[in-house]
C-alpha cells in the first residue's frame, strides 16, 4: 500500500529559483496541453494521447522559440505535469459518471502564476535521496531536508511543494508493507460534534484543543490587520504573508493533533464507525467555518488510512441514518432534533440523552449491524437500523425534555439555521 511521508525543504537562493522556473515550466506545459485538449473538444475530435501530447507541448515545443526556455529544465517534471493533467481529466470522467464516490469533481482548469500553492513531481527517474539524508533533485541539485522520521522504503516518488506561507516542503510517496496489530475486541462509534470535536460511543469526548484556538486567534487578529492596510502598499504584502503564515501554522498544529488522535484511536478498537458526513456539502453552508476548522475529513482520511496499514476496520454509515433522532436504549425514532437541543428524553422509554454520546451509541450499533449483514461490504443507506423502532401513539409524550442544558438558538457561538 502506498503512504505519504512530508518533511520540510530547505532550498539554497540558487535552488530556489531553479524551483520557480520548473514551477513555470509544468504549469505552462500543463496549460498548453489543457488548451490543445479543448480545442480537441471543440473541434468534436478524440483526445490527443500522451504520446501526442508530449511530443507537442514538450519535445516539439523545445524547438520552438516561444517555448525554448523548457529546455532550461528537467524534462521528468513536464512528463509528471501531463500525467496530472490526465489524472485530473479521469477524475472529472469517473466522477460524472458516478465511478468515482464523493464530491463532483470538475473539469480541470488553467494554472496561474497566482495559485497559492506550487508543485512540481518528480518520479523514480529525476530524483534521489542521498546517503548523506539530501535529496537531488535532477537539474535542481542537493537539497537540504528536515526528516521527521526515516522513510520505511525507497519512495517511488517525490512532490516539492512551495506553499502560501513561502515553505517548501517534499512529499514522498513509499510502497509499504500493511502492519497489523495485536486484535482487540472493542470497537466504537463516533459522532462528530460542533460544540466538541467528536464524542465515541464508550462516553469519551475530544475536544477542539486549546492551542488552536490560540492559533486560530492569532490567525483572525493577522486577517484584521490584513483588512486594515491599503490595497497595492508594501505593507499589506507584508500582512498577506503574516496571514499565510498564520494559516499554516494552523494547518500543521491541526495535522499533528489529528495524527496522534487517530493514532489512538486506531490502536485501541478494533472497528471504527463514522457517520458520512457531507463535508464538502456542509462547507458551502452556514456552518463553513466551524465544519472546516474541526477538519473532519483529513480526520476521517487519517483514520481510514491508518485503518488499511494495521488491519483495523472503519465502517461508515450513510448520512441518511438518522443517528440523532433515534434512542439508543430502545430504538424509538424521534423527531428531528434541531442544533441547539443538546440534551433530550426518549418519549417511548423515558431515557435521558446527551444528544451527541446518543448520537454516537447508534452509529456504532448501525455499523455493526450493517457489518453483520455484508461483512467487508459498504454500509448501505437505510440497512442499518440497531433495533426495531416501537410504534408510539402519535401525541403520546411520556415526559417533556429535560430543561437544563439546552442552549437557546444561536447561544454558545455555534451558528443555527
Ligand atoms: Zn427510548
Amino acid at each position: 500500500m502506498h503512504l505519504r511521508y512530508s518533511c520540510r525543504l530547505y532550498p539554497t537562493k540558487g535552488q530556489q529559483s531553479l524551483l520557480a522556473r520548473t514551477f513555470g515550466c509544468a504549469r505552462v506545459v500543463y496549460n498548453d496541453a489543457l488548451a490543445v485538449r479543448r480545442e480537441a473538444r471543440k473541434a468534436g475530435l478524440p483526445y490527443p494521447t500522451a504520446t501526442e501530447l508530449q511530443k507537442r507541448v514538450i519535445t516539439g515545443a523545445k524547438r520552438t522559440p516561444e517555448r525554448s526556455w523548457l529546455a532550461s529544465v528537467g524534462v521528468d517534471p513536464l512528463i509528471q505535469s501531463l500525467r496530472d493533467l490526465d489524472a485530473a481529466y479521469r477524475n472529472f470522467f469517473d466522477s460524472v459518471s458516478r465511478k468515482r464516490r464523493g464530491r463532483l469533481v470538475g473539469l480541470p482548469r488553467f494554472k496561474s502564476r497566482k495559485d497559492s500553492r506550487q508543485s512540481l513531481r518528480f518520479s523514480r527517474n529525476g530524483f534521489r535521496v542521498r546517503p548523506n539524508g539530501k535529496l537531488y533533485l535532477a537539474k535542481i541539485g542537493d537539497v537540504r531536508v528536515r526528516w521527521s522520521r526515516a522513510l520505511p522504503a525507497e519512495p517511488s516518488s517525490v512532490t516539492v511543494v512551495l506553499d502560501a506561507a513561502g515553505r517548501y516542503h517534499a512529499s514522498f510517496v513509499v510502497d509499504v508493507e500493511p502492519e497489523p496489530l495485536p486484535e482487540t475486541g472493542r470497537e466504537v462509534g463516533i459522532d462528530l460534534g460542533l460544540g466538541s470535536f467528536a464524542v465515541l460511543s464508550d462516553g469519551s469526548v475530544v475536544d477542539n484543543p486549546r492551542f488552536l484556538r490560540k492559533a486560530e486567534k492569532k490567525l483572525k487578529a493577522a486577517q484584521r490587520e490584513l483588512a486594515r492596510k491599503a490595497k497595492g502598499s508594501r505593507n499589506r504584502a507584508k500582512a498577506r504573508a503574516k496571514v499565510a503564515r498564520a494559516h499554516a501554522g494552523v494547518a500543521d498544529t491541526r495535522r499533528d493533533w489529528l495524527h496522534k488522535l487517530t493514532t489512538g484511536i486506531i490502536r485501541e478498537n478494533q472497528a471504527v464507525y463514522l457517520e458520512d458526513l457531507n463535508v464538502h456539502g456542509l462547507g458551502r453552508g452556514r456552518l463553513a467555518k466551524s465544519v472546516h476548522d474541526a477538519g473532519w475529513g483529513a480526520f476521517r482520511r487519517m483514520l481510514e488510512q491508518k485503518a488499511a496499514r494495521h488491519g483495523r476496520t472503519v465502517g461508515v454509515v450513510h448520512r441518511s441514518f438518522p443517528s440523532s433522532r433515534l434512542c439508543a436504549q430502545c430504538g424509538h425514532r424521534d423527531g428531528p432534533k434541531p442544533l441547539h437541543v443538546r440534551q433530550w428524553a426518549c418519549p417511548a422509554c423515558g431515557a435521558r440523552h446527551d444528544r451527541d454520546l446518543n448520537a454516537a451509541r447508534n452509529i456504532l450499533a448501525a455499523g455493526q449491524a450493517d457489518r453483520r449483514n455484508a461483512p467487508g461490504g459498504p454500509v448501505r443507506p437505510g440497512a442499518a437500523t440497531p433495533h426495531r423502532a416501537r410504534p408510539v401513539e402519535r401525541g403520546t409524550r411520556l415526559g417533556d425534555p429535560p430543561r437544563t442544558g439546552i442552549r437557546a438558538a444561536g447561544a454558545g457561538g455555534i451558528p443555527v439555521r
